[in-house]
């Protein structure tokens, strides 16, 4: 395949730990490793949270297009320990299970339907594996065992917190976010229940479970449960080693919870767990960041629908999923109607492009001109991927190829004036981009897979009418499809049909 010779530049991408870009090495080639933290499943997939699995879908996509052999971890945190930035442990599953009075385990159960509903729709290829933090209590204990046996962790009343401040005297403790440690000693705040913590920055790995409490497991320091850190340490050790080559996440979990999974993993094995971070920027509305508390914050399956006072109107999932692709993931991405609109016709564009494209034949005349302009896209879109992940970049030589494709390089009988193997090629890269690599699709696809199964209903019945010669139900069926411009054709086979 001709397009293998453009691989062979340099991938590279922005390693939050490192603060530069570097060039991909994975540790194992071709073997990939990469952990992304998933959800807390208590409540309605977020638009936020949406965008990043978008983004390290298209990463993975890529990846796996570049030949690699990639093992993409993203877990479902399940057992509700969130701990908030000031270090306040909460439960926020227990909470919406009392909410909506049910058991917390329902609670999970509805909210992971609904983000895998949210991201089958976005076109998300699922993870090779999905482990939830309930089912890895056992690894979590072993974990904070060790880090307690190496002197990192202390025992308080049946809690176990890791001991920041120990960890930082003799490590660099902020290496991920680059945050100056004493000022972060001084700026926190003291708040209730912190009493048990000997230092301000110290986070529970094992905490005691109250009599209230429901989520509970047995552990040598009394019935408890994990905290929120240790999970993705342990889960991303036990499924891709002590180190692997990429984590990612949003980048509001740079500050706690990714430099607190480093600190775990070298207090407990004095291994550096990751090779490259990659962090994804945030959502805005208008310009304004998004949030509950300001009222700009809509859900997927609102924005799908247009169902808030802010949108004008609904967009569909893949007219989404280019909107959260037209933007480079490391830039804040600004929602609003001028721009989703825009998107939506940029993205049909391209779909239009790519439907005739698929139509078009070599001619046979060459023109040079037009080659050359063809072969110059073919370089400039993976280098676009191969710049950090660049899908702003590739939505642009897409854009780029879209108008060589209809600004005539083609004559009136769909004949392109290229090299039959040039056409090929543009044929090959269009859609491998398009559709494998950025993961979008024609939409009327999934329209017709509901078509089919009604049509197929609709034809059962006209035949049962047939067979029982009750032709005016029949001849009615026929009718009203034709009416709809849906073609009915009794064969010897059976009853075929057709959209005129
Ligand atoms: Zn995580």
């Amino acid at each position: 395949m001709q397009i293998e010779l453009f691989h062979q530049n340099e991938l590279l991408l922005y390693n939050t730990l490192t603060r530069r870009k570097e060039k991909f090495e994975p540790m194992h080639p071709p073997f990939v490793g990469m952990y992304v933290c998933g959800p807390t499943v208590y409540s309605e997939p977020h638009l936020g949270n949406c965008r990043t699995y978008v983004l390290f879908d298209v990463i993975y996509r890529y990846l796996m297009h570049l030949g690699y052999k990639v093992r993409y971890v993203r877990n479902i945190t399940d057992a509700g320990h969130v701990e908030s930035t000031s270090g306040e442990v909460g439960d926020r599953i227990s909470a919406q299970a009392k909410v909506e009075q049910v058991e917390p385990m329902e609670i999970v159960q509805k909210y992971s339907t609904a983000f895998h509903r949210i991201l089958e729709m976005l076109n998300c290829v699922p993870p090779n594996i999905e482990p939830t933090a309930t089912g890895h209590i056992v690894e979590q204990i072993e974990m904070t065992k060790k880090i307690l046996k190496n002197g990192y962790a202390y025992e308080q009343d049946g809690s176990i917190y890791f001991d920041v401040e120990k960890f930082a005297a003799e490590h660099n403790y902020t290496s991920l976010s680059g945050r100056n440690i004493d000022e972060l000693l001084n700026n926190t705040r003291d708040l209730g229940g912190q009493e048990e913590k000997k230092g301000r920055l110290d986070f529970a790995l094992w905490k005691k479970a109250l009599p209230e409490h429901i989520m509970r497991w047995q552990s040598p320091w009394g019935e408890g449960y994990p905290g929120w850190h240790i999970e993705c340490s342990a889960m991303s050790t036990k499924y891709l080693g002590q180190q692997f080559d990429i984590h990612g996440g949003g980048m509001d979990l740079i500050p706690t919870h990714h430099t607190n999974e480093i600190a775990q993993s070298i207090a407990y094995n004095n291994c550096n767990p990751v090779k490259y971070w990659l962090h994804t920027n945030m959502l805005t509305v208008n310009g304004q960041k998004m949030s509950k508390s300001l009222g700009n914050s809509f859900l997927p399956e609102e924005l799908f629908e247009g169902n808030h006072e802010l949108l004008e109107k609904g967009y569909s999932p893949m007219t989404v999923r280019y909107f959260m692709l037209h933007a480079h993931y490391s830039s804040t991405l600004d929602f609003s109607n001028d721009a989703l609109n825009a998107a939506e016709k940029n993205f049909k564009r391209l779909l239009a492009a790519q439907t005739l494209l698929d139509k078009l034949s070599a001619s046979g005349n060459i023109n040079d001109e037009e080659e050359a302009a063809v072969n110059k896209t073919f370089v400039h879109i993976y280098n676009a991927m191969n710049n950090d992940f660049n899908s702003a970049l590739v939505i642009a030589q897409l854009n780029e190829m879209a108008s060589l494709i209809n600004n005539g390089y083609y004559n009136s009988d769909k004949k392109a004036n290229l090299r039959e193997y040039t056409l090929n090629r543009l044929k090959e890269t269009y859609n491998t981009f398009l559709f494998d690599i950025l993961g979008l699709k024609h939409e009327e696809e999934a329209d017709n897979t509901i078509l089919d199964s009604v049509m197929n209903i609709i034809v059962e019945i006209r035949k049962d009418a047939r067979n029982r010669k009750d032709f005016a139900t029949s001849d009615k069926i026929r009718n009203a499809l034709k009416e709809k411009g849906i073609l009915l054709n009794d064969g010897k086979e059976g009853t075929t049909w057709m959209v005129e």
